[in-house]
């Protein structure tokens, strides 16, 4: 049992208090984004009211605090991942466009015809198209790592996949969909034995469990700050010094240069060379109070309680024979989940109007993934710090109502509104 305080924790989220159809809100869906701390809030407020101004170029008070704040933020990065070098913390918008950063600088030199990038079957689209479009541009090879029946990587595969061809492994840390939890450390070991590097997809691990780029051997990382109780549209790219300043810049424009003439130009150093034009300065600081939030509770301590979560959570599933989960027992704070009657996109509907119940569902952005499944879609609720066992207990009486209201007598509800109901859906019965 935690020793948490979670009700504490959850006075510090104001949209807790929102009630949706009568209800208290439960809010699920944290894989998507994640809900804001007033301490992320305050500072967003308090940097537009009282320092905002343009970074590293000012020489006025405004422009050195701003540029302080930003550059503190990017020391409170580093220290989070345990990056070796404060410069080679780059800020960018999200997950997406660091991988696309890498895509379209270190690819673009390192990929050649005939080579071959391996990426798992667990991959979200932000993990798929940049590297399908490499593989175009560069007439290689995009090959698949294939996951076991429990939805974990098949190490064995991917040990025989690997060769002198392979150039890159671009793989995720935590699915969005199964829960799954990669081995990165055995991944990057058996990678590098090929000289091969590995980028590391860390959206759906950096808010729950400790993420050491030191530790995983990784070469590169990407995650977004709005997925780790910070600001939407701010990312981080990490990456080893040395391959930074070998790679070509991705934009250009200002900041990313040292000096410009008529025909050409020099590249200014890192961490700019890679933030050209006006950053998101409140998103890095506020970013940097997500962080000064998820330490002062203890990522580990994090990981603990929302470890206790998911296992009450599938241990209540089991009482319900009509559902189907997806993925490993041992996973993340994610779960996927089918019924045998209602449609993945009515369950989420249901369970918003009769339990202000959030949760998500569709493909999850992992379309061939969701093939491998033989599914469309499914529905998934996913964990945060605020979350509680109640909450779950919530979730569970929505979708009771649900199911009773499939079954009802007096309604016959294949598209009929049911009488049970408190808000009157048409239900399309898809399976
Ligand atoms: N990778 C994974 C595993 C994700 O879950 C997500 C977001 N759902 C992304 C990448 C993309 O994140 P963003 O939209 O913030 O770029």
């Amino acid at each position: 049992m935690t020793t948490l305080n979670i009700q504490t924790i959850r006075k510090q989220f104001p949209i807790l208090d929102r009630v949706i159809h009568d209800y208290p809100l439960v809010y699920l869906d944290n894989a998507a984004t994640t809900q804001k701390p007033y301490s992320v809030l305050g500072t967003l407020d308090h940097y537009y009211q009282h320092y905002n101004a343009n970074i590293h170029r000012g020489i006025h008070t405004l422009a050195e605090e701003a540029t302080a704040a930003y550059e503190l933020a990017r020391d409170k990065t580093q220290r989070f991942i345990n990056a070796p070098k404060r410069e080679e913390i780059i800020f960018v918008r999200n997950t997406t466009e660091a991988i696309n950063l890498i895509a379209y600088t270190w690819a673009e030199q390192n990929i050649g015809e005939g080579d071959e990038i391996l990426i798992s079957e667990l991959e979200h689209h932000s993990n798929i198209i940049p590297w399908q479009l490499v593989a175009k541009r560069k007439n290689a090879l995009l090959k698949y790592i294939p996951i076991t029946e429990d939805g974990d990587i098949n190490y064995e595969a991917y040990e025989k996949l690997l060769s002198s061809k392979t150039k890159l492994v671009a793989i995720t840390q935590a699915s969005n969909v199964l829960g799954t939890i990669v081995d990165i450390p055995k991944i990057s070991k058996l990678a590098h034995e090929k000289n091969a590097l590995v980028l590391v997809d860390a959206a759906q691990s950096i808010p729950h469990r400790k993420v050491d780029v030191q530790q995983l051997r990784c070469d590169f990382l990407a995650f977004s700050g709005h997925k780790m109780y910070g600001p939407m549209g701010i990312g981080v790219l990490w990456a080893r010094a040395e391959l930074l300043e070998a790679m070509p810049p991705f934009l250009g424009g200002g900041e990313m240069i040292r000096e410009v003439s008529w025909q050409s130009a020099k590249w200014n150093e890192l961490p700019y060379k890679f933030e050209a034009g006006t950053p998101y300065v409140s998103g890095s600081i506020g970013l940097g109070a997500a962080i000064d939030f998820i330490e002062s509770i203890g990522i580990d301590e994090i990981q603990k309680y929302e470890q206790e979560l998911t296992s009450y959570a599938l241990t209540t599933f089991e009482k319900f024979p009509d559902l189907t989960v997806y993925g490993p027992q041992e996973r993340g704070a994610v779960i996927a989940f089918t019924h045998k009657e209602i449609h993945p996109h009515d369950l989420s509907a249901l369970l918003d109007s009769e339990g202000g119940v959030a949760t998500r569902s569709g493909h999850h952005c992992a379309m061939p993934l969701a093939s491998k499944l033989g599914i469309h879609a499914t529905c998934r609720i996913s964990f945060g710090i605020y979350n509680t066992k109640d909450e779950i207990d919530i979730f569970f009486e929505a979708l009771g109502k649900a199911e009773e209201a499939m079954q009802c007598k007096n309604c016959t509800i294949k598209n009929l509104p049911c009488c049970k109901l408190k808000k009157k859906h048409e239900i399309t019965i898809s399976n």
